[in-house]
């Protein structure tokens, strides 16, 4: 099982649990409901700053790449921002949380089943 992330609005898939982590950087794929010990994971998803996919990668670069929001790649859907200036402390403190989240609202999440060494983003 995998669990992949689509735009809610287009269904352009966005991302896989790989990308994702929670708000102390933790990976998403060993059980992240369990790490969560500060900032629950239901209205944002946190994505892991050492491996941005390319579309989002593209819209850091074409914008402000300091402070910006990101968009859908297809339907422009407002899905979340980024702000590498001044990083917010998760509840507990001890951690910045990580600089680019998007909206968990705007976004579905499906398990599938999955064997192959890549996912195609198109
Ligand atoms: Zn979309
Ligand atoms: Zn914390």
């Amino acid at each position: 099982m995998k669990t992949i992330f689509k735009c809610g609005k287009c269904r352009h898939m966005l991302f896989t649990e790989r990308e994702v982590c929670d708000g102390h950087g933790l990976s998403y794929e060993n059980g992240i409901e369990e790490s969560l010990s500060c900032k629950p994971l239901s209205n944002v998803y946190y994505m892991k700053e050492d491996s941005f996919l390319p579309w989002i990668r593209e819209q850091i670069n074409g914008g402000d790449w300091m402070k910006g929001k990101l968009h859908c790649p297809v339907c422009k859907t407002r899905l979340g921002s980024y702000n590498f200036v001044k990083g917010a402390k998760c509840l507990c403190g001890r951690h910045v949380l990580p600089s680019l989240h998007l909206t968990s609202a705007k976004i579905d999440r499906h398990e599938i089943q999955y064997s192959g060494s890549r996912l195609n983003f198109g």
